[in-house]
């Protein structure tokens, strides 16, 4: 078994491009990361894959994207303004910060084998509530009335939306909203690479149904979402739903189950299911003086729906199927690492070599390129010997590699490289296209 360190995954990343620090050249910005070329066609695929599951392969399901800054009175009624805080405790003699409902995962800043407060130099102040939204002006005028906050999650886009969406798109309850893009939180503790940052993107969808309805539809998401990870090809070992306990739930839920994954830090939160009521709806009817119930024109009843609602992280998934792809093994003698992505959200899905610099082979090969790319990203590399070009693609996850040699003039046949079993197969170059769409459409599975 290959050990993953969060150290080898953040190397890795930033040897070939996946990510970068934030503003490096000055030092960088602490938790604040760029997604290279390969990063950001992973992290597009996870989020496509994400979009086609939850809107485009449903009738039930609409999608929208609202803006980042709302009127400030949405966060007012969501209970943002007031209760979207974490406990803040400082410790005086260090200058360290800590969550105090984290302080069994704190480390004392001079002594790490101490917990904070262990150790006899440590001065902890009492908790304090600290808000977690930004906050910016809006105008030229940096006054109180300008104040505008970075949403710190999507969901309220669309409940403040959902007479507009309900009416537009004719649909009827139950039907959901989906969504994806930034939100802000000014966490305390951020760090871990892409798992807590201050800056992230949520992929959330929030499911209307009539009251009564709610625990089957809130059975039905839990199992819906933990399988979409399965079908991506986290092994099943690395996921597990863990069910919140009364006193971890957010006043207005119902109920809430994480789905976790064994991250090198340990299992932690990936994404979380929870019946949030008729909560939001309630409370934006209050505050705006709109009526946001539905009415059910089969009873001639109208009524405010209950929500449940699957929240995900786009960059917390990314780094969960980077760290399950990684594995070392063993290439002719040669130690290799390899992420072995399911071929759907490989960056790279077919790299072309030329196994010589002569013959017309480069020629050959980059024409073979140009034809695969309108169907496939495709990557060409002619540096270096033909293993550690390999070695390379297996490092970034591509599945396929198609290899030019000697043969190919004579007989229009290419070899065709699969990442996983390292075999190697002829095959005529007119039946390249149908073939890599074949094995790329096929059930994958670590
Ligand atoms: P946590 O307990 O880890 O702070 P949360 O329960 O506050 O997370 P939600 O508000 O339920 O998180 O957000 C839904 C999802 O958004 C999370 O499951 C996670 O994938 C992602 N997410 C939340 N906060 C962050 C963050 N600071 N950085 C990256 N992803 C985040």
């Amino acid at each position: 078994m290959t050990e993953v360190t969060m150290d080898k995954i953040v190397n890795l990343a930033k040897r070939r491009g996946f990510t970068f620090q934030s503003s490096e050249i000055y030092g960088g910005l602490s938790s604040c990361w760029d997604y290279g070329p390969l990063g950001i066609a992973l992290k597009r695929n996870v989020k496509d894959a994400w979009w086609r599951t939850m809107v485009e392969s449903r009738s039930d399901i609409e999608g929208i994207d609202c803006s980042i800054l709302m009127h400030p009175k949405v966060w007012e009624a969501s209970g943002h303004l007031e209760g979207f805080t974490d406990p803040l405790v400082d410790c005086r003699t260090c200058k360290a910060r800590f969550r105090a409902d984290q302080m069994d995962q704190a480390q004392c800043a001079k002594k790490p084998s101490k917990k904070p407060g262990e150790h006899s130099e440590c001065d902890l102040t009492d908790a304090r509530h600290f808000n977690l939204m930004f906050k910016t002006f809006m105008g030229p005028v940096e006054d109180t009335a300008s104040t505008v906050f970075m949403r710190p999650e999507t969901a309220q886009g669309i409940f403040v939306n959902f007479q507009n969406i309900l009416t537009t798109a004719r649909q009827r309850i139950p039907f959901g909203i989906a969504q994806m893009g930034k939100s802000f939180r000014n966490e305390i503790t951020p760090g871990n690479f892409l798992f807590r940052t201050r800056e992230f993107e949520q992929m959330e969808m929030e499911f209307f149904v009539k009251p009564g309805d709610d625990d089957e539809w809130y059975d039905y998401w839990s199992k819906e979402r933990l399988d979409w990870y399965k079908r991506l090809g986290i092994r099943e070992d690395n996921l597990r739903l863990r069910v919140h306990e009364p006193d971890e739930l957010a006043h207005y839920a119902k109920a809430c189950v994480d789905v976790e994954y064994n991250f090198p830090i340990g299992w932690s939160e990936l994404e979380g299911i929870a019946n949030r009521t008729d909560f939001d709806l309630r409370k934006h009817s209050e505050h705006s003086g709109k009526d946001l119930r539905f009415f059910d024109e089969a009873a001639r009843e109208r009524y405010f729906p209950y929500v449940i609602e699957p929240a995900a992280g786009a960059d917390r998934a990314t780094l969960a199927f980077l760290v399950d792809a990684y594995d070392e093994d063993d290439a002719d003698g040669e130690e290799r690492a390899v992420l072995r992505f399911h071929p759907t959200l490989a960056p790279v899905k077919v790299a072309v070599f030329p196994l010589m610099r002569k013959e017309g082979q480069p020629e050959l090969a980059n024409k073979i390129a140009d034809t695969l790319r309108p169907h496939f990203t495709v990557q060409y590399d002619q540096a270096g010997s033909i293993g550690r070009r390999y070695r390379r693609q297996d490092e970034i996850g591509t599945p396929y590699g198609v290899t030019v040699d000697h043969q190919t003039s004579e007989d229009e046949t290419v070899t065709l490289r699969d990442r996983d079993t390292m075999e190697q197969q002829r095959i005529k170059i007119d039946a390249l296209i149908p073939e890599l769409h074949q094995r790329l459409a096929k059930p994958w599975q670590r």
